[in-house]
């Protein structure tokens, strides 16, 4: 079973090859509100995600590719995703995110010849799922134990690569593992939904070769 990491930051292409994969990025515009809602552990009672985004929805987009993604990152692990992107996803019944909500774009930043309007953005947030990395094979290294039901524990200091465990994963199409929260993982299906639909600006890398260190 293969997976795929979407190389938000572009940390994974760089540690591999030294450059970074073309990316669409966001800013939230202020006021931003956040909701009252993070998941948290049950055992640890350490927060699992990031607090939810609340309405209004405003955003600037920054293109470094000279074209609007289909896939949009930000400052939160939400992301956005193109109205074609929304379509296929809804089309090709992908499950793992949330429903995606329109957002206001307001600016967009670029270099050399403007691309045209941006098509309509929505924002989603994917779900924080029970799949589970598998935290040995993986060589993710903290400085702290590691909580055995949410697989997380002090500060992440790096991992070789992702591996995850094959039995907890039930079928989601992307998804947010436990054991490294801050990354969003694709199933195969995505992967190859990705390259069907020729959508731009989704960089998937496989993930046994997504390594870090901070
Ligand atoms: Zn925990």
């Amino acid at each position: 079973m293969a997976f795929y990491c979407l190389d938000t930051f572009g940390l994974y292409q760089k540690a591999l090859t030294g450059t970074k994969l073309p990316t669409t990025q966001y800013m939230s515009v202020d006021p931003v509100a956040q909701g009252l809602y993070a998941a948290k552990c049950s055992a640890c009672d350490s927060y699992l995600e990031g607090f939810h985004w609340k309405p209004p929805y405003r955003v600037d987009l920054e293109l470094r590719a000279g074209v609007f993604g289909d896939i949009a990152f930000g400052p939160h692990i939400d992301i956005l995703i193109s109205d074609a992107f929304r379509n296929i996803f809804h089309q090709e019944r992908m499950t793992g995110c949330s429903m995606p909500t329109k957002v206001e774009v307001r600016r967009v930043k670029k270099r050399g010849k403007p691309p045209g309007n941006p098509p309509d953005y929505y924002l989603t947030r994917v779900q924080l799922s029970n799949v589970r990395i598998d935290v040995a094979a993986s060589g993710i290294r903290r400085d702290e134990a590691i909580c055995p039901e949410c697989l997380t524990g002090g500060i992440l200091d790096g991992y070789d690569r992702i591996i995850v465990e094959p039995d907890s994963w039930t079928g989601e199409d992307i998804f947010i593992a436990k054991g490294l929260t801050g990354t969003i993982i694709c199933s195969q299906r995505f992967y190859d939904v990705v390259a069907r639909y020729e959508l731009q600006n989704v960089p998937l890398l496989e993930a046994e070769l997504c390594k870090c260190q901070f």
